[in-house]
């Protein structure tokens, strides 16, 4: 049986370590497997390293499609998925993201490090801004987010963000729970602007 249609694209940013604990690696795999299930396809980073390179190659034997998008001077250093059904290569990180976020319908992170820190907080502020109206969504593994949640209400305490930017990225802590968040429909952001005094 060949690859099967999908109707959704996800875009899923995770590490890139190969040095992780191997329950990161079993949960990539297993969200791999799930998502092409609910029939959601892959649009990543391209690479075959770390979580990303587990969640891809789950995704491939569970005959869903990935389509990675990497930068030429990764594939240069054979960084790439080469197996991937789709492989888009660019000349920056920037036109990388810009596509990610174009094909994708919703955004997940994984855990991950600066990298996938990067790509979900730019997706999570586009959405603040109301430039972007697709789900995003944290993999809390584990609680690997939680220091992260925790600044994210210190922001809130303090009035760096709204109270409402809770709403924007959905948090859970399981498979099932991640993939569920993703058939709500998002809410429009309330205005990011605080009034001025
Ligand atoms: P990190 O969380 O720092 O490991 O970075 C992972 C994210 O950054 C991924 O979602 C990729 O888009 C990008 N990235 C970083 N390192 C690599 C790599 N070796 N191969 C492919 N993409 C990478």
């Amino acid at each position: 049986m060949g690859v099967q249609p999908m109707t959704k694209q996800l875009c899923v940013y995770c590490s890139s370590s190969d040095r992780l604990d191997p329950k990161y690696y079993a949960a990539a795999e297993a969200f791999g497997r799930a998502m092409v299930s609910r029939r959601w396809g892959l649009v990543y980073g391209g690479g075959r390293t770390g979580l990303m390179g587990a969640l891809a190659r789950a995704v491939t034997s569970a005959k869903g499609r990935v389509v990675g998008v990497i930068p030429e001077f990764m594939k240069q250093k054979e960084l790439a998925y080469a197996e991937a059904d789709e492989l888009v290569t660019v000349a920056t990180m920037s036109e990388r993201k810009a596509i990610m976020a174009r094909r994708a319908d919703a955004f997940v992170a994984l855990p991950g490090g600066w990298g996938t820190l990067e790509e979900i907080m730019e997706v999570a502020t586009l959405r603040q801004l109301n430039v972007l109206g697709k789900p995003c969504v944290l993999f809390n593994q584990d609680g690997f987010y939680d220091d992260l949640l925790r600044l994210f209400e210190r922001m809130i305490a303090e009035q760096f963000n709204k109270p409402s930017t809770r709403e924007l990225v959905g948090v859970a802590s399981s498979v099932d729970g991640v993939l569920g968040l993703l058939q709500r429909a998002p809410a429009p952001a309330e205005t990011k602007w605080f009034e001025t005094r």
